[in-house]
């Protein structure tokens, strides 16, 4: 738990929904997704409590490690050197909403190649030893599905690639995945709904805080 928290650019927004601002509020996020999965404490601290984390100059950097990234993405062609994605085409910061499943979110880059649709994902930290993290796979599968919504594709994989290690995954979206992210979402919503903090997950000597919301997080414990 003691990774950092990273930020995102905005863009054109597709589907349901204008813009972030214009969205309803019980309307999830796939940043949302990904504190879930690494603690649903944050989730509650920021929809429940509207309480603001702490991240100092994380989110400011993580922007800057985002924008290098995708201007090197811009220049290249295919995607992240990989002979199998030669010639796709690509889409930065596309905001993708659904009204059915109450999710939004912004691919940091959607590429695209003969029928199929692959989302790609930056990150300013290292992989887990050559691995993703479960709630970047999780994250990605949110993508996987706002896309499956909004193209009419089916998404079979997405890319996360690690600035920190410079590690580009592969992860295979399955069916699976896909259905178990539509149950947690709902238990999500349902969370915020019951308004009890949720439960700590980790041992408070493995928690580093990195979060940023360790000024209202400890002290409740
Ligand atoms: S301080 Fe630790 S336990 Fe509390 S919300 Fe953050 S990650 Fe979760």
């Amino acid at each position: 738990m003691g990774r950092r928290r990273g930020t995102r650019c905005r863009g054109r927004v597709r589907g349901s929904y204008s813009h972030d601002s214009d969205v309803a509020e019980d309307v999830l996020s796939a940043t949302d997704i990904k504190h879930w999965f690494y603690c649903p404490r944050i989730v509650y601290f920021e929809r429940a409590m509207n309480a603001r984390a702490d991240l100092g100059s994380q989110q400011e950097e993580a922007l800057r490690v985002h924008e290098r990234l995708s201007g090197l993405e811009r220049r290249r062609i295919g995607a992240l050197g990989r002979p199998d994605l030669a010639g796709a085409e690509k889409e930065f910061g596309v905001a993708l909403g659904s009204r059915g499943l109450g999710l939004r979110g912004v691919v940091d880059c959607v590429l695209r190649l003969g029928g199929e649709i692959v989302p790609l994902e930056y990150k300013a930290m290292p992989s887990q030893g050559g691995r993703a993290w479960p709630d970047h796979k999780y994250q990605l599968t949110a993508y996987a599905l706002l896309i499956e919504e909004n193209y009419g594709s089916t998404v079979r994989r997405g890319l996360i690639f690690y600035e920190g290690d410079g590690a580009a995954i592969e992860i295979r979206i399955t069916p699976m995945m896909k259905a178990y992210l539509r149950r947690t979402i709902r238990r999500i919503r349902e969370a915020l709904v019951r308004g009890e903090p949720p439960p700590i997950r980790v041992p408070e000597s493995k928690c580093s805080g990195g979060c940023g919301f360790k000024w209202i997080c400890r002290p409740a414990r």
